[in-house]
């Protein structure tokens, strides 16, 4: 296999497991809007997509999604080895692998991402709400984590491409 196929395939794959898993290029958008529009009003939800599109298109943030779901859906079906697999299915608090996952997609774009990472993974607002609701069944202790730090990154991207423009 050609290195530019694998690419592909890693990026295609990556895409497919988001959306298998609930969350939609749009569900991440509203979560820079959320972090980025009390600071540019001007700001809409298409721009804040075209910078979703832009993180996805990052190797390391397609290796973070597919680890992250990964383990996911290995515990779900139980297939981790003890004391791991109840570690995760019960996202321990003190276990913190997932959010050191998260930071490789934040460091893609520099110390700001972290700020927004630490108030949106305090908010909850929008998907992440919907991520951490244990009623569902699913076992999203990474995939949270992934999709705020997705957002972060995006909105770090907006901030500087608008600080230029400005
Ligand atoms: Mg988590």
């Amino acid at each position: 296999m050609t290195e530019e196929k694998k690419l592909e395939i890693v990026e295609k794959t990556a895409r497919e497991w988001l959306k298998d898993r609930g969350v939609t290029i749009d569900d991440i958008a509203e979560l820079v809007y959320f972090l980025q529009a009390k600071y540019h009003p001007e700001l809409d939800l298409a721009e804040c997509k075209e910078n979703v599109e832009r993180v996805l298109s990052k190797r390391e943030v397609q290796n973070a999604i597919l680890t992250g779901i990964q383990l996911d859906v290995l515990t779900e079906q139980g297939k981790l080895a003890q004391p791991l697999l109840d570690i995760i299915k019960r996202d321990e608090g003190l276990y913190g692998v997932d959010e050191i996952i998260a930071l490789s997609i934040i460091n893609v774009y520099g110390s700001i991402g972290f700020t927004n990472y630490g108030y949106i993974d305090k908010q909850k607002p929008g998907i992440l709400e919907k991520l951490n609701d244990k009623s569902s069944g699913f076992c999203h202790t990474f995939l949270d984590d992934i999709v705020g730090a997705i957002a972060a990154a995006a909105s770090s991207r907006l901030a500087h491409s608008l600080a230029y423009k400005e």
